[in-house]
């Protein structure tokens, strides 16, 4: 007799932030390989999945995008925080106001049992930006070490780096999400 296949585990992850800091992009660049031609800002939730393997073993990869629209953001809530295995913050790190955003996202994800227990990353993104940067990389390090994340800046769109980045913009950070 044989077994039967084995269940292909889900692992769902929320990616968090102020709306038009890319986390949109950020989830379509994770699971299509490529920056969207176009995006709408998200109504409710945008969910995308991928399949990986790891050690052998396939793995479906869930993203879920919120709307930062409160009106929509209050029926899905529940929903939305429910078995989460981690969870992605995001900033723009040409939008200061989008990092001081990120101690209320994080309080919110407390208050739904996602604190230091969890896995959690932070993201700053569009880094192909970097001339336009209104947060250091030192200012959102000290923010990561606060709060025990690491730290990762990259870019949805240029996630292989410009000339003048220094090489710090790396493919890999796009993958580590
Ligand atoms: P969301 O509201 O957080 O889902 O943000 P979106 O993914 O919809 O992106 C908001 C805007 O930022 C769009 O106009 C994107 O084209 C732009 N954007 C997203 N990621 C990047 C990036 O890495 N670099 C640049 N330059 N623009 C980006
Ligand atoms: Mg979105």
């Amino acid at each position: 007799s044989s077994l039967p296949p084995p269940r292909t585990r889900i692992f769902k992850i929320i990616v968090i932030g102020d709306s038009g800091v890319g986390k949109t992009c950020l989830t379509y660049r994770f699971c299509a390989g490529k920056f969207p031609d176009k995006t709408e800002a998200t109504i409710g939730v945008d969910f995308r999945e991928k399949v990986i393997e790891i050690d052998g073993e396939k793995i479906k990869v869930q993203l879920w995008d919120t709307a930062g629209q409160e009106r929509f953001r209050k029926s899905m809530v529940q929903h939305y925080y429910r078995n989460v295995h981690a969870v992605v913050f995001v900033y723009d790190v040409t939008n200061a106001a989008s990092f001081r955003s990120l101690p209320a996202w994080i309080e919110e994800c407390r208050q739904h049992a996602l604190g230091q227990e969890v896995p959690r990353i932070l993201v700053g993104n569009k880094c192909d930006l970097r001339h336009a940067a209104q947060v250091s990389t030192d200012l959102a390090q000290q923010f990561a070490d606060a709060h025990s994340m690491p730290l990762f800046e990259t870019s949805a769109k240029n996630p292989y780096g410009n000339d003048d980045d220094g090489g710090r913009n790396n493919s890999d950070h796009v993958e580590a999400i």
